[in-house]
């Protein structure tokens, strides 16, 4: 018996090699079925409804429990993630966000990772800050180019700090209008294609995702919009989850489902807001084993792929 599970986290799963975009960051696929074969040796690999059980003490977790997720509702976990999980009779959950199910747009944070897999860093921050001065003399009120960099140039145990002054600047710092403009105009320049071609060859569709469910998948919501719940008024975050419940229709049963925060971005209002409409899990990006008897069921904390073979040990620095 146990009261731990490690909840692991993955978003691309390709072939890169042979793909368009080789450096993005993603798992390749050959890794993904080392990982598997390592976690289905080593780990017990429950499903989600056991888990929503074991936190109503109704299913006891093995020892070495693992639950697999993947976010943002990628193409790839069609093509690659679920037919090798069915052949193995193993359940992954997923998580669409609704936006990228019903409109053929991308959502910021791909935009930016295509853009950063299509040219070096220092042309794209040349680009980036180009495009500030040139909305700065357009009359918008920003702070100039290195106070900018001093203050949002922070490196992560992922990304150079050069990478997350891009990212940050294109998704959290600038006003949403002029992000999506900016981000836009360097996507047509270094990425070069139609973003609605683009989106609708990145991301999941309904039937897909009915095709998956009915082998015994598990989906989940991401939100509608992928925003940042925590930063939005309370009735705004709202209005984001009850439009990712129904976009996603039957797909999820809104009497009894699991979040997955964008970015793990939650706080009280938004907890408040799952305990309200059904929600039994939540699933933040906190890097920890999740213990089911501290860690709250809206809080789950997750490991990344990364953290385990054959990528690296990392997960048994949190056992
Ligand atoms: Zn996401």
């Amino acid at each position: 018996l146990s009261n731990h599970v490690s909840i692991v986290m993955y978003h691309y799963v390709r072939e890169l090699e042979n793909s368009r975009y080789p450096n993005i960051k993603g798992l390749d696929y050959g890794m993904f079925k080392e990982q598997i074969s390592f976690l289905s040796t080593n780990f017990n690999i429950i499903t989600m409804e056991e888990l929503i059980a074991a936190y109503d003490e109704s299913y006891n977790l093995p020892e070495k429990s693992v639950l697999l997720t993947f976010d943002d509702g990628y193409i790839d976990h069609f093509n690659y993630v679920f037919p090798l999980l069915n052949e193995l009779n193993i359940q992954g959950s997923f998580f669409p966000p609704g936006k990228t199910l019903v409109e053929n747009v991308l959502l910021d944070v791909n935009k930016i990772h295509f853009i950063l897999a299509s040219a070096d860093i220092s042309t794209l921050m040349n680009a980036l800050f180009d495009e500030l001065n040139y909305y700065r003399h357009e009359g918008y009120d920003l702070l100039d180019n290195e106070e900018l960099f001093k203050m949002h140039a922070k490196g992560t145990r992922f990304d150079s700090k050069e990478v997350i002054f891009f990212k940050r600047i294109l998704q959290t710092v600038l006003p949403e209008n002029l992000r999506n403009q900016i981000s836009s105009r360097i996507f047509a320049k270094y990425v070069g294609l139609s973003e609605s071609k683009f989106s609708r060859e990145l991301y999941l569709n309904h039937d897909q995702l009915r095709c998956m469910k009915k082998c015994g998948m598990y989906i989940g919501i991401h939100g509608y919009d992928h925003y940042r719940l925590a930063n939005m008024e309370k009735n705004g975050a709202h209005l984001d989850i009850a439009r990712a419940l129904d976009t996603l229709g039957d797909l999820v049963d809104s009497s009894n489902w699991v979040m997955c925060y964008p970015y793990g971005s939650a706080n009280e209002d938004v907890i408040e807001i799952l305990k309200n409409s059904n929600c039994r899990l939540a699933l933040t990006t906190e890097v920890k084993i999740a213990d089911i008897k501290r860690d709250s069921c809206y809080m789950l904390p997750r490991l990344d792929t990364n953290d385990f073979l054959p990528k690296s040990y990392n997960y048994e620095k949190y056992l």
